[in-house]
């Protein structure tokens, strides 16, 4: 197979390989896609450790939509684990839930609200005037107060960002809801599952993938499979990349090729992001 490309993608995320899978299959496109790091996914790349647990690298991601379209596009490439993320903060030496919620409230003062219009009031007695809301302080002293941004906000930011949140643009923190009902998941999209054999062998078969459509355009796309990869086997500098379970392993070994080596990026974003 020649060498030559239609269309050069750089980064191998949910940005680049969506597209590259778009490209080939929908404009019949050869194209060859790279990243700096030394595998594929992005930063929701999943890998098998010695003990067989699949970790996420660059911190826990569950996949979280209200697009069925793009649920749909998606599972056409993998399979679909239920997962509903939850979490406890200790506080004041006890575990609640986090984002705040009613029962947050309730057991952190041992109040008794009932309803969202109790917890409304709550908040607002909690909350202080800010006259312009720049940071991320600004906007949660402005929702809750200070007493609640100190115990929840705070501390919590400035692990996750390295920054204090009178640092961060407003917005960073105002994506953190509040909530004056009692869910207390993390997230609360129609769709929250995370891919069943992991976020990498989801982008493997997105790379890997010759459309499965019966157009004539699709099955002509269908025939060059991979061009990516056919490139890649024939780079020189190469970093080999595993997702298979060790003990189920195939053997599948894929090498990628690297852009350059300028520098490595690292996740400067929470444990969980919104
Ligand atoms: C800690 C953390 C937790 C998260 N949790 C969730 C979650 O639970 N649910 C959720 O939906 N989202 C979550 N996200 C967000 C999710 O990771 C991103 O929305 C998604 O990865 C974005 O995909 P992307 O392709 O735009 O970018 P990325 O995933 O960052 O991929 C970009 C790729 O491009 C490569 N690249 C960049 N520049 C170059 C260059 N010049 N040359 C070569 N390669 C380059 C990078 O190495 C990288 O691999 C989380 C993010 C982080 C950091």
């Amino acid at each position: 197979m020649s060498d030559r490309y239609d269309t050069l993608v750089v980064g191998a995320g949910y940005a680049g390989s969506v597209m590259a899978e778009r490209l080939a299959s929908e404009a019949g496109h050869r194209v060859l896609v790279i990243d700096r790091r030394d595998h594929i996914a992005g930063n929701a790349h999943d890998y098998y450790d010695e003990h067989g647990v699949l970790c996420h690298k660059y911190g826990p991601h569950i996949f979280h939509t209200n697009s069925e379209k793009v649920v749909e596009y998606l599972s056409r490439f993998t399979e679909w684990r239920p997962y509903e993320h939850r979490v406890l903060a200790r506080v004041d030496g006890r575990l609640v839930p986090m984002p705040i919620n009613r029962t947050t409230v309730n057991e952190l003062y041992g109040l008794g609200l009932e309803t969202e219009e109790d917890m409304e009031r709550f908040l607002e007695s909690r909350a202080e005037a800010v006259e312009y809301i720049r940071t991320s302080e600004d906007v949660v002293v402005a929702k809750v107060g200070r007493e609640l941004y100190e115990k929840f906000f705070r501390g919590y930011t400035r692990k996750q960002w390295q920054r204090d949140p009178s640092e961060l643009h407003s917005s960073v923190c105002a994506r953190i809801p509040i909530r004056t009902n009692v869910d207390d998941r993390y997230f609360t999209d129609s769709f929250q599952k995370i891919p069943v054999d992991g976020y990498t062998a989801m982008f493997e078969r997105i790379l890997e993938s010759p459309s499965s459509g019966t157009s004539p355009d699709r099955s002509r796309t269908a025939t060059r499979r991979s061009p990516w990869s056919s490139r890649a086997r024939r780079a020189t500098r190469t970093t080999p990349f595993r997702t298979t379970r060790p003990g189920r392993s195939t053997g599948a070994t894929r090498r990628w090729p690297r852009s350059c080596r300028t520098s490595r990026s690292s996740a400067g974003s929470p444990a969980t992001s919104t």
